[in-house]
């Protein structure tokens, strides 16, 4: 499709030096894997960002929100439409105390995951300490109700500001908002009015009082405990399927199928931990397909266990 001249006029007149066209996304991905975006846009502002949104809902542009890409795998041909990257314009974290000893944080959307930990630890803040070595940003972590066993976003959420294409903001309550397994959504009935994915804002997290102390020490176990069991040095998007039930975990019954070290071109299943696939220097995404294709099939022939992706697909 592309971009045609008269919107990359209008995206130029937007944002200046702020707009990319047929950026490759393996620049904006933890997998380096990823084709080009017709346009990569940094809106400055939540003004800016307002008018990009509204802007291609009426152009009929499609758009993808972009956290920090740590999830995703952005297949070879790339995306078509609009990358919209938040870092730059949604990145304040604000404190208040409110009665009985607990204190509301709110996070903007484009804010450090890990910023965010640790900006509660400091304060004394309990809550957040599951979601320690989770890299990506907060609104990518709210959209994937990104968590461990020891909890996920969604436990510690209050409300959230979401942004629709028609341009409205709008706050939703937590009774608006559900929570699953790496998995969120929000109200049918404000979906229907909206008929799109809103974009996050910011989060406003309820937390309580705490020793910092302590949660920099559970923090610190938390970290070794990553460090030892994941291959956090390379090139991933993060467990690549869900865990198939409670207790039952994707990166055993991949291991168990003897499939740890198995390669398609550059992309590898890792040998440190089974439900991770890292890109050893120059993998396509179709590579990673075949290779979950690949493990897909051996697991189920050998469990009769259907795995599920946990990863995020982009793109064509
Ligand atoms: C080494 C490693 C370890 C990991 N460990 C964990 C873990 O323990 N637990 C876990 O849950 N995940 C884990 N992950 C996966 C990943 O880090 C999380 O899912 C993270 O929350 C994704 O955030 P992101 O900003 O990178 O989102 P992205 O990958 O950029 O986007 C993910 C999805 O969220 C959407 N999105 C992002 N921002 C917004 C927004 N503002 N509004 C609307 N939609 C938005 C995107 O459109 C996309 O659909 C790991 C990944 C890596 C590389």
């Amino acid at each position: 499709m592309g971009i045609s001249s008269e919107n990359r006029i209008w995206l130029r007149r937007l944002f200046g030096e702020g707009v990319w066209f047929d950026e490759p996304m393996h620049r904006h991905t933890s997998f380096h894997i990823g084709g080009p975006a017709d346009a990569l846009v940094m809106p400055h502002d939540s003004t800016s960002l307002r008018e990009l949104v509204e802007g291609c809902g009426t152009k009929g542009i499609p758009y993808f929100i972009l956290g920090k890409g740590t999830n995703l795998l952005v297949k070879d041909k790339g995306i078509r439409g609009i990358v919209i990257l938040l870092k730059k314009c949604l990145n304040k974290i604000t404190v208040s105390e409110i009665p009985g000893g607990a204190c509301r944080v709110s996070a903007m959307a484009g804010v450090n995951l890990q910023r965010l930990c640790r900006f509660a630890i400091k304060k004394g803040l309990a809550g957040l300490n599951f979601a320690m070595g989770i890299p990506g940003s907060v609104g990518g972590a709210i959209a994937m109700n990104a968590g461990t066993a020891d909890g996920a976003m969604g436990d510690v959420l209050e409300s959230l500001d979401v942004l629709f294409p028609s341009g409205k903001n709008e706050r939703l309550l937590r009774d608006r908002l559900f929570f699953s397994y790496r998995h969120f959504s929000i109200q049918s009935e404000v979906k229907a009015v909206e008929k799109a994915k809103p974009v996050i804002l910011e989060g406003h997290f309820l937390l309580t009082s705490s020793d910092s102390e302590l949660l920099k020490e559970d923090a610190e176990k938390k970290m070794k405990q990553r460090k030892a069991t994941q291959p956090m040095d390379q090139h991933s998007p993060g467990c690549v399927f869900k865990n198939p039930e409670p207790g039952l975990s994707a990166g055993k019954l991949i291991d168990e199928a003897g499939l740890k070290g198995f390669r398609i071109g550059d992309a590898e299943i890792s040998t440190r931990h089974g439900n991770y696939i890292i890109n050893r220097g120059s993998a396509k995404a179709a590579d990673v397909l075949e290779l979950m294709q690949k493990i897909e099939d051996k697991v189920y022939e050998q469990h009769r266990v259907k795995l599920e992706p946990e990863i995020i697909f982009a793109g064509e």
